[in-house]
């Protein structure tokens, strides 16, 4: 398939006017200027978009489809561990096909806005089972809480790995972080029920939950069985002024309702944060990809610089949800300097992110103005993509991509450097067209 479009916005490559894209299979072939590419396809069945932007589709770095009908469920709360206790009340009061019902929504309404691929911290692994293959890529990162140490750490983390093993699942997309081609993933079992082969897109991972109910142990156990499986995972860390008052002081809401539900409290209290503990006791590795990082301590920094413990990390800044909890200031110009993997996500409905990760970008360039819409569509597009291992084959269009494309309707007066990324940065209208692994998906939108 040949397509032409006014824009052509690869992202990893500058744009170029009246471009096209060829798109074999499930990946593009070649992207340039019309002039060069439209006479040589001439056997290409070939689709004009008119006059459109053409660019990668969206990679949400984080996201919690499970929570996509909570939107205004929950009022401002006065604080983090309020906002918890009120979310797990809520929980509570659904039912598995709420849940589905939420999920399938989410889908919607992200691949509405742009997004083809997303990130997933999913709560219910089980309703994986229930769904049909998800329409858009999708990472499912099988959430992990030992809290109470109910159920002993390890059979926690065996129970996702064995879940996993018999869906087939972790064998679908080779390359994944730390895997080479002939060594896929280890989690391989005899079904196949999420496989690519069964129109499940993406790949899965572990996500223990966020250091206050998480244990080191669960932490090192499940780092170790991503490195191990080849799969990427992610985890909540320093969001709230709350959890740094838990792990610094020994004090504060959280931890006094963790208290409450039996949570053992002996890490708290020695003037340490999360993330500082949680490196010395060698748990963290650089492969992870760190959500939120609100809060810092300024011993933290020194891990996240090149040559420390961490240097490259990828850390997930949700801009709303971050403005909804009154979060400490994102220290983000920092980070910058220190090369840090900046990717943006939408965290969850509940905590007032959007489905549309340009509204997301736009409430971040709002408080960090000085930086270029290019740079802030690398966060939504190159960067995660490196986060999960796949620089070059998502988040981008360039030969050997997977065909993943949106167009927008914009590009209007662009014409000239610079200008285009801006107006794809303050498109407030939906995708007109949208591509999944070489599949158009919305044909009648046009
Ligand atoms: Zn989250």
């Amino acid at each position: 398939m040949l397509l032409r479009a006014r824009h052509l916005v690869p992202i990893s490559g500058p744009p170029v006017e009246d471009g096209a894209v060829v798109v074999r299979g499930e990946f593009v072939e070649a992207a340039g200027p019309w002039a060069d590419l439209g006479s040589g396809f001439t056997d290409e069945e070939i689709v004009d978009l008119g006059d459109v932007t053409l660019l990668p589709g969206f990679v949400n770095a984080h996201c919690h489809l499970d929570y996509s009908t909570l939107r205004h469920a929950i009022l401002p709360p006065t604080s983090f561990a309020e906002w918890v206790g009120r979310i797990n009340a809520l929980k509570r009061t659904m039912e598995p096909d709420d849940y589905l019902a939420a999920i399938a929504r989410g889908f919607r309404e992200f691949g509405r806005w742009g997004a083809t691929t997303l990130l997933n911290v999913e709560s219910f692994p089980e309703l994986m089972w229930k769904m049909p293959p998800p329409p858009l890529r999708t990472w499912w990162f099988y959430e992990l809480i030992d809290v109470r140490r109910v159920v002993p750490t390890e059979e926690i983390v065996a129970g996702a790995l064995l879940f996993f093993q018999e869906a087939g699942a972790g064998t679908r997309e080779p390359g994944i972080q730390g895997s080479k081609e002939g060594s896929k993933t280890k989690v391989q079992g005899a079904g196949a029920a999420f496989s690519a082969e069964g129109g499940w897109l993406g790949g899965t991972g572990l996500s223990p939950h966020a250091p206050y109910t998480a244990s080191p142990e669960l932490y090192r156990l499940a780092r170790d069985c991503a490195r191990h499986a080849g799969m990427p995972w992610t985890t909540h860390l320093g969001e709230s002024r709350d959890e740094r008052a838990m792990f610094v002081h020994g004090q504060g809401p959280l931890h006094a309702f963790l208290v409450g539900i039996g949570r053992p409290m002996n890490d708290c209290g020695h003037g340490r944060s999360a993330l500082g503990q949680l490196t010395a006791a060698g748990c963290l590795g650089p492969e992870c990809i760190a959500v939120h990082l609100n809060d810092w301590e300024e011993a933290d920094f020194a891990l996240v610089e090149p040559g420390g413990a961490l240097a490259g990390m990828s850390v997930v800044h949700c801009p709303l949800s971050h403005r909804y909890f009154q979060h400490p200031r994102f220290p983000l110009e920092r980070l910058r300097a220190l090369e840090i993997n900046l990717c943006v996500g939408t965290d969850s409905a509940a905590s007032e992110g959007s489905f549309s990760l340009l509204d997301e970008l736009r409430a971040a360039a709002a408080v960090y103005p000085g930086i270029e819409a290019r740079e802030w569509l690398e966060t939504i597009t190159l960067n995660p993509a490196r986060a999960l291992g796949l620089a070059g084959k998502l988040g981008c269009i360039r030969p050997g991509a997977w065909a993943d494309l949106i167009a927008l309707p914009c590009g209007d007066g662009a014409d000239g450097a610079g200008k285009i990324h801006a107006q794809i940065l303050s498109c407030r209208q939906p995708t007109v067209w949208q591509m999944v692994n070489g599949r158009v998906t919305n044909p009648g939108l046009l």
